[in-house]
């Protein structure tokens, strides 16, 4: 062990030279006029596998897509097959008055390594090339590398990658280094992620729209119609009142209440709703927002009974639960709310199911013992995470003999697509021989 971790120390020099090197390429995905720079950063990250020794180092792409990198190395005859995945486009930077260093200029700072990238997910693909030089030419397993190149732009050609490339990417263990660990010095694994229904409700109660002197006081108008309509969405402590959800147990871990205010954006005095531990909120629950609202403008609102109102419902949906039956509960629920009489139509918006990883089984095992042991002592958290990253699901489908780890660098202060963004670089070190160690274990 003090082997390996002496290892790490004499590769991590060249590995942060080399994410320097990434980082000053302003890969930005979702800008078509740096779209060369995306391409440059395939190139360069081509580059750092081939200097490792890898046979087949292919930039590849789909009509319309953008460059992802693919290559393999052979380990020992017989030993599993682990893919690695990070990506290596970044989120624009936006306003570069918000930064305090550039955002293309690697600089460090207290703890951190400052630049867009500098995490997300360019760190991703460092902390994989430090493991595979910790172990140089004797690879404990066969190794595939899956570097992508359009992840913060929705992963659009990825399926189709996956189709075309899965004899070359097919693997025992599939490594996604793109999320993050609970705390710094708390490791994590992400197990589950939230679904996602979005659907708008509209409610209709007048032909055409009537003086409200006239009628009102007979007819009711639209828009309160549908705040009542909305009102029976949760309960009064704030709980989702939709009745048929699926809801399941978090991991057993505190959410520092500092963190969250600091964190969550809750304007002063404003309480938390619902009921449950913190994360199983976050992570294990249904979530229902309103997100957009049509009806007249307060702006010269007129003394008019409103004969229509629109609003926009999206709901998180718990890891075991599907689509299709949260989408049934939801508008069986809203139908059965409607008030007085009124005409009430649902438009699905979109859907995105939720997934939960089978966390069991060798590979698993391997990595609590990796993190364990680089993290001294400390065990992993299974963590939740309340959006979605629809790739994984990709992964999990395209590939489901394989167990997929979902690991990654960020931290809670990582601030990933937002401006200084950082890696913790102590942290990092603890990643890059986290795995190490599982593919030690893994092999
Ligand atoms: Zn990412």
């Amino acid at each position: 062990m003090s082997d390996m971790r002496d290892r790490v120390q004499a590769v991590l020099p060249g590995v942060r030279a080399d994410l320097e090197h990434l980082v000053r390429i302003e890969s930005v995905s979702a800008d078509p006029a740096r779209h060369d720079e995306v391409r440059r950063s395939a190139e360069a990250v081509a580059e750092l596998f081939r200097a490792e020794n890898f046979d087949q180092v292919d930039i590849v792409s789909i009509e319309g897509g953008l460059p992802a990198v693919i290559a393999h190395k052979a380990g020992p005859a017989g030993a599993p097959t682990v893919l690695l995945y990070a990506h290596h486009d970044v989120q624009p930077e936006n306003d570069h008055a918000d930064w305090d260093s550039p955002p293309f200029e690697p600089t460090e700072r207290g703890d951190r390594l400052y630049a867009r990238g500098a995490a997300d997910d360019k760190a991703g693909i460092a902390a994989h090339l430090g493991a595979l030089r910790v172990h140089g030419d004797d690879l404990p397993v066969s190794v595939t590398m899956f570097i992508e190149g359009e992840e913060e732009i929705g992963s659009e050609t990825l399926t189709a990658l996956l189709t075309e490339y899965q004899d070359r990417l097919k693997a025992d263990v599939i490594v996604i280094a793109d999320s993050g660990n609970w705390d710094i010095g708390v490791p994590a694994l992400t197990t589950s992620l939230r679904g996602l229904v979005r659907l708008d409700v509209e409610v209709r109660t007048l032909t055409h729209a009537v003086h409200s002197g006239m009628w009102g006081g007979l007819v009711p108008d639209a828009l309160m119609t549908l705040a009542r309509v909305l009102a029976t969405l949760h309960d009064d402590q704030g709980n989702v009142a939709v009745a048929g959800l699926h809801a399941g147990p978090a991991a057993d871990v505190e959410y520092p209440e500092e963190r969250l205010r600091a964190e969550s954006g809750a304007a002063p005095g404003i309480e938390w709703i619902g009921c449950g531990s913190t994360v199983e909120r976050l992570w294990t629950r249904p979530a229902l927002s309103i997100t957009g609202l049509d009806g007249p403008k307060v702006a010269g609102a007129s003394n008019t009974l409103v004969p229509a109102a629109r609003a926009r419902i999206s709901m998180r949906i718990a890891p075991g639960d599907t689509t299709a039956n949260a989408l049934d509960c939801l508008v069986r629920h809203l139908e059965a709310s409607v008030p007085w009489g009124a005409t009430l139509t649902t438009t699905l918006v979109d859907t995105g199911e939720a997934t939960q990883i089978d966390a069991t089984g060798p590979a698993y095992d391997a990595a609590r013992a990796a993190f364990t042991e680089a993290w001294d002592g400390t065990e992993p958290v299974d963590m939740g995470v309340g959006g979605s990253i629809p790739f994984i699901a990709e992964f999990l489908e395209a590939f489901p003999e394989a167990s997929v780890l979902v690991t990654g660098v960020e931290d809670p202060d990582t601030r990933a697509h937002g401006a200084n963004e950082g890696l913790h670089l102590a942290e990092f070190e603890r990643v890059v021989l986290a795995e190490a160690l599982l593919l030690r274990n893994l092999g």
